[in-house]
């Protein structure tokens, strides 16, 4: 199945071709379609199935539709995503941009612990799509910033996490705002007792659609992990490119930063690699990624946001320089290779820091993955079991950590504090 048989209009199918998607994922083959028609939506699914674009694509097709063919309410606020943290409103708010850029709607995102100022002002500037935490959310209501009396399309995102967080009464008391004349579309990854007598309070007839969660679908990359000291690593990656057999290699960097630095010693060690990353033009993305797609570079470094949609056939090999402290990200990334059947493996590189990323990893994957300790800078301690004890050692790079845990995930929350256009073209 192609994005082109979902009945997608041109100016979304050139954005989704923009980010690099060609094949639906399975929750977007059987949601995009039936949200298009009209249905409300139960959707068992989680972080990394492509949910986003689950509903945001057709959300966007139908506001678009109405906008340049029926006729549009004046002014308000047409569809509002409701979701638990900033960090996946930003990345809520990216994907919106980036499958509507070609159309005209504007979104915005807004949550709490930054100033409102830049939020209000966009605000009055006018916004057809509206993504919110739901602290924010009420805040800005009970000021008169927001109404939600024009809204037709609502989704409320990561259902279950809303009642972790303790958010469901602002959950439902955003709900009882929203007008009974609309089309609601319903995420959870769990259906505790709660959020399923929830789903069946606000959801009319809904299509029901679960999809497997990604932690379940690597089977066919093989794994592997190398202990090795925070320094080592550089002469490690020199060293295992050394190896023929790896054709080709993603390799993934945390900052935009480190993916230069790599590249920079990958180049010193005459290894061709390009690094991909927000920094770049686009220009230079492509033509960086076009080189790696036709073989004349072998190694491409990249951040887990440039590489987002990169979809390479035949990638032999994704090595994670280093392990990513979402551990959803690390099945993303090495889900780069193994690609429809085909083998692929995946290195990843863990120093001593990085020990309680991997234990969050093998705990969500359920895998045991192998060491590989027979290398020239094999780490001497490579037990798990220490973690919280070199932790009690350094309070203050744990709370680095944990703030850096928070922002990786979806950019850096502090961009949106300032002056954030919300109109992208
Ligand atoms: P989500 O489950 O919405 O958090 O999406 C997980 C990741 O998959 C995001 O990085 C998306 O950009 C990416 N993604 C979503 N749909 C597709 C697709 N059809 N093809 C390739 N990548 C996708």
């Amino acid at each position: 199945m192609l994005f082109e048989q979902l009945s997608l209009i041109e100016p979304i199918l050139n954005a989704l071709k923009n980010e690099g998607y060609t094949t639906p994922t399975p929750i977007q083959e059987q949601a995009i379609p039936s949200i298009l028609e009209g249905r409300d939506l139960l959707g068992c699914a989680q972080t990394g199935t492509g949910k986003t674009a689950a509903f945001a694509i057709p959300v966007l097709q139908l506001l678009c539709k109405e906008k340049y063919t029926g006729q549009p309410k004046k002014g308000g606020i047409k569809a509002l995503i409701l979701t638990p943290t900033r960090e996946l409103a930003i990345q809520i708010e990216e994907s919106f941009a980036a499958y509507g850029k070609n159309l005209g709607l504007k979104q915005l995102v807004i949550f709490g612990g930054v100033s409102q100022g830049a939020q209000t002002n966009a605000l009055r500037n006018g916004v057809d799509i509206l993504i919110a935490t739901p602290g924010r959310l009420l805040d800005l209501i009970q000021q008169r910033f927001i109404r939600l009396n024009d809204i037709e399309f609502f989704v409320l995102d990561e259902a279950d996490r809303m009642l972790d967080m303790g958010f469901i009464h602002d959950v439902k008391k955003v709900i009882t705002l929203l007008p009974t004349k609309r089309q609601t579309l319903f995420f959870s990854a769990t259906m505790p007792a709660e959020i399923s007598s929830l789903a069946s309070s606000i959801l009319n007839n809904p299509v029901k659609v679960e999809v497997t969660p990604i932690s379940s679908t690597a089977e066919t990359i093989e794994q592997a992990i190398y202990f090795v000291e925070k320094e080592n690593k550089k002469l490690l990656l020199a060293h295992l490119l050394m190896d023929s057999n790896i054709k080709s290699a993603l390799v993934f960097a945390r900052t935009k930063h480190g993916a230069d630095k790599i590249v920079k010693d990958l180049h010193r060690g005459h290894i061709v690699a390009e690094a991909i990353h927000g920094n770049k033009s686009q220009n230079a993305r492509q033509r960086a990624l076009s080189n790696f797609k036709t073989g004349h570079t072998r190694v491409l470094v990249a951040t887990d946001i440039a590489a987002r949609g990169i979809d390479v056939d035949n990638l032999s090999h994704v090595i994670n320089f280093e392990l990513p402290n979402v551990p959803e990200t690390y099945v993303h990334r090495i889900g780069r290779t193994g690609r429809a059947g085909a083998s692929g493996i995946a290195f990843s590189f863990c120093d001593q820091e990085e020990k309680e990323f991997l234990r969050d990893i093998q705990k969500l994957i359920s895998v045991q993955i192998p060491i590989v300790s027979e290398h020239p800078y094999a780490m001497e301690n490579t037990s798990l079991n220490n973690i919280s004890a070199t932790a009690k050692q350094k309070p203050v790079q744990r709370h680095y950590q944990a703030k850096e845990r928070r922002s990786f995930r979806g950019g850096d929350p502090r961009r949106y504090a300032g002056n954030q256009a919300t109109k992208r073209s």
